[in-house]
């Protein structure tokens, strides 16, 4: 039985042109390549959890345009169940506009537009999702009365709930004590803790420091070095994968989805880390968001492999 994991979060259309600079205020510039790919950190979850071999519900709400469309015919690709992403009448899809030069430097403007929509009372019209659920995982690019809606369902139902907090915003003790766990890179551990995470030892200060906020699990991410673990069993540093990154977009995206998956299969919290940081540690060596989650078969060889 593959675990049932509730996604609830946002959906974007990334248009993204490559050109050799970024253009300052007033210049036009010819000759750039232009993409699209889907992206927002609810959707790439929810692909990264439906990829690891979750059962995945997304909740969230797009425009009825062409985007929203084509958002909706992704995830059904993917197999995730799409009765709970909305249709907005009013507003559009999530898009951002991203400008990468030749150099590397990005330029991203987003407008947020259905996902700044997607309420409280979204998440109870999906609630028979929730009752079932073995694992709700939610960010922060939705209002935050829905993440807090969502998390209490989940609470009072007895279902694990993952909370990332991205991107960074202060968050009230009532929604930390709520969650069982909480996953922050290192600039979002540093915001929430008001410690600055420079290397484990102050890793490991700021998640003691956001469990006695109230939160009884905090796993921090800390890119090519792994995750580490902070718990009433005590610390560990589950270290990560050794690889060739080409694009670490999207990574924490992935770490948590496989995560979500492999707690919803009943593992143990570090081997579950573990699992994410070979998903996640893929999912660097290629390009794109949501093109780079890996499926559930890669996963297995590449931890075989390592
Ligand atoms: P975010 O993408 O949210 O900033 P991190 O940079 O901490 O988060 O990355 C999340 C996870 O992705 C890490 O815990 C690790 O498992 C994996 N990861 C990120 N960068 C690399 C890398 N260069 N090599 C291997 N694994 C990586």
């Amino acid at each position: 039985m593959r675990p049932r994991i509730v996604v609830v979060g946002s959906s974007n259309t990334d248009m993204i042109i490559r050109l050799d600079h970024i253009p300052r205020p007033g210049e036009t510039i010819l000759g750039g390549e232009f993409l699209t790919a889907a992206g927002g950190k609810g959707a790439n979850q929810a692909v990264g959890a439906a990829r690891a071999g979750g059962d995945v519900t997304f909740v969230a709400r797009v425009g009825r345009d062409v985007f929203g469309d084509q958002a909706i015919e992704g995830f059904r690709r993917d197999g995730i169940r799409v009765k709970a992403v909305f249709r907005d009448p009013k507003r559009p899809s999530g898009v951002a506009l991203i400008f990468v030069a030749r150099d590397g430097e990005n330029s991203i403007a987003v407008a947020s537009g259905a996902n700044s929509a997607l309420r409280p009372g979204d998440v109870l019209r999906a609630r028979a999702a929730f009752l079932s659920a073995d694992v709700v995982l939610t960010q922060l690019e939705t209002p935050l009365k829905t993440v807090s809606e969502a998390v209490k369902l989940a609470r009072r139902a007895g279902v694990l709930t993952i909370l990332n907090p991205a991107p960074a915003r202060s968050l009230p003790d009532r929604l930390l004590e709520d969650i069982s766990i909480l996953t922050p890179n290192e600039s979002e551990a540093e915001f929430l803790s008001g410690i600055k995470v420079r290397d484990e030892c102050s890793a490991s200060k700021a998640a003691r420091k956001l469990r006695q906020r109230g939160v009884k699990t905090v796993i921090l991410t800390l890119g090519a070095r792994g995750a580490l673990v902070c718990s009433s069993d005590g610390e560990m540093l589950v270290p990560g994968y050794k690889v060739k990154a080409v694009d670490t977009t999207a990574a924490g995206d992935i770490f948590n989805g496989a995560l979500a998956v492999n707690l919803g299969e009943g593992e143990q919290l570090v081997d579950a880390v573990r699992f994410a940081n070979a998903a996640a540690a893929i999912s660097v060596t290629r390009l794109g968001a949501q093109p780079s989650a890996p499926q559930r078969k890669e996963i297995e060889a590449f931890l075989k492999d390592h």
